[in-house]
């Protein structure tokens, strides 16, 4: 193919490159990396970069081989603040073999799963971030202090700097950057760039990440994904928007169907919907991502993160909404979503809703969160990260859709995790339990 045919040696010549990161995401969405000096790079497409698997989060084996990162030269980003490093996603190799387990590859062959149904999986996400001190304890701007700060012109001004540089990186990219926003909590922001096909936004979006923290610190502050850094103030979620591409163009669109998405369209987001409780232990991933959702009120009125298992229109108290014709925006996930993980789950979810074509219920035009105890039977999400990882356990759509060497090792480490919450001792605790 044509990425096999891009000699990276070459390209380090012509572009001024004089190291690659040859890089890849684990389990747990962290971003591993090597430094590769051009020298080095023509033995590494071959090859790959080795590590050592057990020293990162992907359920290997401290007596397992190394690991190989094969990178793809389509995806190489030259760092716009760096031009003399350029960023490549790789696959993982081991004992020959890919590692099946790897969030990229997972994420792969999902999409070729819906290529030979015939369709392209394209998406957008929308990364939302806080920008606070060095130390993450409080928001970045003293001065940003609105009890309505949505799109607050003076607070997002005041980051002028900073957003600028990642805007006009965007930009030099090509991704077709096309607005920044200050969102509903104070400190926290947005940018929006082109949708696209879906492993291309993911590996996007995990440039995203790394482009923001780098060029936050950059600026003395530090830029965070968590999901629910400020208890009193809504969270960061990462939407996504899906469609789905046939020959004949966007399958999801149907101006005779209801709000102009298709029988395929509802199909998909009855996949969603069927599967929410499993997918959330993937696109809500953290004990803390639970604070997110399901969560009270905020100071601002109301956090925009979705407590049931419903769609609607253009309204943003669920989980689906669909705000015109031809896509949905999928509103559950968050910032500490594995980007590849994210659009693999929701894509194996929705290929079981056109599969067994789901039927998605009623949609319902109501606000959820003033009104949705009246609507009977309707469906929560998962309280907590443990009752979404139970969920994913019982799963045979994301264990038969992404496999069983992902669902295992994701469960086994995210057991881990649990458990060393678990042990951990609050002063919640100790102010509720000490006099009893
Ligand atoms: N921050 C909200 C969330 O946690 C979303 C706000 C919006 O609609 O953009 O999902
Ligand atoms: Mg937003
Ligand atoms: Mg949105």
């Amino acid at each position: 193919s044509t990425a096999a045919a891009i000699d990276l040696e070459a390209v380090a010549q012509e572009r001024g490159i004089k190291y690659f990161l040859i890089s890849y995401v684990d389990l747990f969405g962290g971003l591993r990396a090597k430094l590769v000096p051009t020298a080095g790079i023509a033995e590494m497409q071959k090859n790959g970069a080795g590590f050592a698997g057990f020293a990162t989060w992907l359920d290997m084996s401290p007596a397992d081989p190394d690991l190989f990162a094969v990178p793809d030269p389509s995806s190489l980003i030259q760092l716009p603040w760096n031009p003399e490093v350029a960023w490549l996603a790789s696959d993982l190799v081991m004992g020959g073999k890919p590692v099946a387990q790897a969030p990229r590859q997972v994420l792969k062959e999902q999409l070729a799963k819906a290529a030979a149904l015939g369709y392209e999986m394209k998406s957008g996400v929308e990364c939302e971030y806080f920008l606070t001190n060095p130390d993450g304890s409080a928001i970045f701007d003293g001065a940003d202090t609105a009890v309505k700060p949505c799109y607050d012109q003076s607070a997002l001004m005041r980051q002028y700097a900073v957003i600028k540089e990642i805007c006009d990186s965007m930009l030099s990219l090509g991704w077709g950057a096309y607005q920044n926003d200050h969102e509903d909590a104070n400190g926290q922001f947005e940018m929006n760039w082109n949708y696209g096909n879906a492993l291309i936004t993911a590996d996007r979006h995990v440039f995203f990440k790394y482009m923001v923290k780098t060029l936050a610190e950059k600026h003395g502050m530090r830029a965070t994904f968590m999901p629910k850094p400020f208890i009193n103030l809504t969270g960061s979620g990462c939407h996504v928007h899906v469609s789905m591409w046939g020959k004949n163009g966007n399958a999801f669109a149907d101006p005779k169907g209801d709000l102009g998405v298709s029988q395929l369209g509802y199909h998909f987001i009855g996949g969603l919907i069927h599967n929410a409780d499993a997918l959330c232990a993937l696109t809500n991933p953290t004990v803390n991502s639970y604070k997110r959702i399901n969560a009270p009120r905020t100071v601002s009125g109301a956090t925009w993160a979705p407590n049931t298992v419903t769609y609607t229109g253009n309204n943003r108290t669920h989980m689906i909404r669909i705000p015109d014709a031809g896509r949905f925006e999928f509103r559950l996930a968050d910032g500490a979503a594995n980007p590849y993980l994210l659009q693999a789950g929701v894509l194996a979810a929705g290929l079981d809703g056109i599969a067994n074509e789901r039927d998605p219920g009623k949609r319902l035009d109501i606000n959820m969160y003033t009104e949705g105890h009246k609507v009977r039977g309707a469906k929560r999400l998962p309280l907590n990260l443990l009752d979404a990882m139970r969920a994913l356990e019982k799963s045979r759509v994301l264990r038969d859709g992404l496999g069983s060497e992902l669902v295992d090792g994701y469960l086994k480490l995210k057991t881990e995790e649990w458990n060393a919450y678990s042990r951990h001792l609050t002063q919640w605790e100790r102010d509720t339990t000490l006099d009893i």
